[in-house]
């Protein structure tokens, strides 16, 4: 289960707070130790540890939480509201383009759940905003990938425009988005190439599209299972791509934590959506005081 290390850790951290009347100097610089143990271990970015924990002692110690009523609560309260906060304190929605069709183009790295994620936000406003969207097939390299989409198509009764893989992806996206506009699809979603890690010809590509369509939304589709690796490729593509918003997926598996807790602090950008299984309906507004909840258990 996600987080079940981090849980348990956070919880024993504070454990040894709980019932005291009077927490001490040091019984809460030994629970800040804990803490941030327990952070980098889950593989939370250093820096953001860091932080996160000079800004809970400096509140511990400013409000005089120390010597109030009950400070082991007080202290629990303010670590889930800085978990909160280190999340980006609010849902940040999809943007939404004045005219028709809004443009979300999916980017990300080879099997982070991009065509997965494409097909799970097109039910996704088509159940909740009775939205018509148009999916394009734009990863031409992986011949499977044009398949696995138009069969994510059928399975949510979703159009999907392909031109095969001869056509230069910028095309693609350009035809489709004409397309889009014949039709009347108020909302078109990209699924772009991937790679198994970064390299300048795929962040070119992506980069081209981008100023060939200029997407309302450019979503990050980032795997949670991948660790610090999560927060180094978010950083890559933010700094070409300059996205929009994160999907983290596969907060299902046993992810210990770091991509969640990280993300946000280190990109300066908002987590929208997670993705919590492999079914079409496992896509989820990323809210990030719920999952200081979760995680605090
Ligand atoms: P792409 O290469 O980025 O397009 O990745 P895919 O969409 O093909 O996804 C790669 C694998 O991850 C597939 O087996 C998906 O079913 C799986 N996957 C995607 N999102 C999730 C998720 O949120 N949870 C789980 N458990 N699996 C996921």
């Amino acid at each position: 289960m996600a987080f079940e290390g981090l849980t348990e850790r956070l919880q024993n951290a504070m454990k040894t707070l709980r019932g005291k009347g009077k927490v001490s100097q040091s019984d809460l610089r030994a629970t800040m130790r804990e803490i941030r143990l327990a952070l980098l271990e889950a593989d939370v970015n250093f820096q953001v540890v860091r932080n996160f924990v000079k800004t809970v002692e400096e509140r511990a110690n400013g409000a005089k939480v120390l010597e109030g009523l009950n400070p082991s609560q007080q202290i629990v309260k303010i670590v889930d509201e800085e978990l909160t906060k280190t999340m980006g304190e609010e849902a940040v929605p999809l943007n939404k383009s004045e005219k028709i069709p809004t443009i979300i183009m999916m980017s990300g790295l080879q099997g982070a759940g991009k065509t997965t994620t494409a097909g799970k936000l097109a039910l996704k406003l088509k159940n909740e905003q009775n939205a018509r969207p148009l999916l394009i097939a734009d990863d031409i390299y992986r011949p499977a990938a044009i398949d696995q989409l138009e069969t994510v198509g059928q399975q949510i009764d979703v159009p999907v425009f392909q031109l095969g893989t001869d056509v230069d992806p910028v095309e693609i996206a350009k035809r489709g988005l004409e397309k889009a506009k014949e039709d009347h699809n108020d909302y078109v979603i990209i699924d772009t190439a991937g790679r198994l890690q970064i390299d300048e010809k795929l962040m070119g590509e992506l980069s081209n599209i981008k100023d060939a369509v200029h997407p309302d939304e450019i979503l990050l589709v980032i795997d949670a299972m991948t660790g610090q690796n999560a927060v180094a490729t978010a950083e890559g593509f933010n700094k070409t791509l300059d996205v929009t918003g994160v999907v983290l997926t596969k907060l299902d598996g046993d992810t210990r934590g770091g991509a969640a807790l990280s993300i946000r602090a280190v990109t300066q950008k908002p987590i929208k959506f997670v993705g919590q299984g492999e079914k079409m309906s496992d896509l989820d507004v990323f809210y990030p005081d719920r999952m200081a909840s979760r995680i605090l258990g």
